[in-house]
């Protein structure tokens, strides 16, 4: 799990981006030679997104129907499959639907189709939320998590979800009491 994290780290840095707030998805797709195509995936409102090659186009396909921040999760989550998974994918068309309920753990996902996914959410959200930046703007606050308007207005500036934010603050704050650092949180 570490891995997926360093590699989302790496890329930022890479690319000089890491403490531009909130980060350009769209820029970093560039960057990697992918194109994202919005698309009316109509009656399919579960599906997120996808991720192929047309001849030598890599495209990430994102479901137009979704609102900005979601899109802009699923755009991480493609790339995340791009810098993780590549040789897995090489010439197939990979579907996302719904992938956000599989960012909690459990007893199956440790293998297979589902750690590739929970690899690809993790790293989407430490793309979008950087831990570094997170706990510049969380040194000596207290966020509480129960509070609507504070975790909203932290995932407005990141620009994603409230849902994406919270489980960002807990996989935070809980890494940090394991590192036993001091914690804001
Ligand atoms: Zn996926």
């Amino acid at each position: 799990m570490a891995n997926a994290v360093k590699e989302a780290e790496k890329l930022l840095e890479r690319l000089g981006m890491k403490d531009k707030i909130p980060v350009d998805v769209m820029e970093i797709a560039r960057a990697l030679g992918a194109k994202v195509v919005l698309k009316a995936f109509d009656g399919e409102d579960d599906l997120s997104g996808m991720l192929f090659q047309d001849n030598n186009q890599i495209i990430i396909g994102v479901n137009a129907n979704h609102h900005p921040n979601r899109r802009r999760f699923t755009v991480a989550h493609e790339i995340g499959h791009l810098v993780l998974h590549k040789h897995i994918f090489e010439g197939r068309v990979h579907v996302d639907k719904a992938f956000e309920v599989k960012m909690f753990r459990d007893g199956r996902s440790k293998q297979g189709k589902d750690f590739i996914e929970i690899q690809a959410n993790r790293f989407a959200a430490e793309l979008l939320m950087p831990t570094e930046s997170l706990k510049r703007e969380l040194k000596d606050k207290y966020v509480d998590v129960e509070n609507d308007d504070e975790v909203k207005a932290l995932a407005n500036k990141y620009e994603v979800s409230a849902h994406a934010m919270s489980i960002k603050l807990f996989n935070t704050a809980s890494d940090l009491f394991e590192t036993q650092e001091s914690l804001p949180l």
